[in-house]
């Protein structure tokens, strides 16, 4: 099973992806993870999608396809997996499909307004040590600008400040928004509201899952 996470950036395909994996046990691959990855040891792929990355904009889809098609191929994919990210535009979802094993497609577009989501983008903040993410409005620190989990310095993301957020914002409408239609057609696409606590989404995107494992059969012990 291949869940493919839509949804405008900060609508929180990352933190819903993590937990899906907790609970469904297929690995999260988010290529901004993969990306930023790249870009923090400095490897020539990094490098190459720092620049795009920094402005808002998309990394350039050759980049993206074959990182995600290697990832994929890997043995812990083998009965699916989530991906948080992937594909953004028409060009990533035909070479998805051309990465085609058989296995069922399941669509989930997070669904938030932008007013939302600018709030919530400028409050992001991300632990530089152990990566966990905080909303500076809805979490109390126990103490201010470090992570409450491994107390790392909070930073936020280069591409969180006021004007790239327009930019990807831009992106999205212009880009990954096609991919509505496109999931659509096909008889693939589920909306789920992203408004509310990461509980009440998480909620809503289990009762979906549910209702998509009645449909393939899938064991209840296995939900
Ligand atoms: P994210 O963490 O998903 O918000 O991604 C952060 C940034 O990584 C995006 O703004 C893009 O510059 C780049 N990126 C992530 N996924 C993709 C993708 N599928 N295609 C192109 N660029 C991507």
């Amino acid at each position: 099973m291949k869940i493919i996470l839509l949804g405008p950036p900060g609508s929180g395909k990352g933190t819903q992806g993590d937990l899906m994996q907790k609970k469904y046990g297929f690995p999260k691959i988010s290529t901004g993870d993969l990306l930023r990855d790249a870009v923090e040891r400095g490897t020539s792929l990094g490098k190459r999608a720092k620049t795009a990355m920094n402005q808002g904009f998309l990394v350039s889809d050759d980049i993206v396809i074959s990182l995600v098609r290697e990832r994929v191929e890997k043995a812990d994919c083998r009965d699916g997996c989530i991906l948080d990210g992937f594909p953004r535009n028409l060009a990533q979802a035909d070479a998805l499909d051309k990465m085609d094993d058989g296995s069922s497609v399941i669509v989930i577009d997070i669904h938030l307004e932008e007013e939302e989501i600018i709030d919530r983008l400028s409050a992001r903040r991300i632990c530089s040590r152990c990566q966990m993410i905080y909303n500076l409005s809805l979490s109390k620190l126990e103490h201010e600008g470090r992570c409450d989990a491994c107390e790392g310095r909070l930073i936020q993301r280069q591409d969180d400040r006021p004007e790239v957020i327009q930019e990807r914002l831009r992106v999205y409408r212009d880009e990954t928004e096609k991919l509505i239609g496109y999931y659509q057609e096909k008889g693939l696409y589920n909306r789920v509201d992203g408004r509310g606590d990461i509980e009440t989404v998480f909620h809503r995107i289990c009762d979906l899952m549910n209702h998509e494992f009645d449909k393939t059969n899938r064991p209840e012990a296995a939900r």
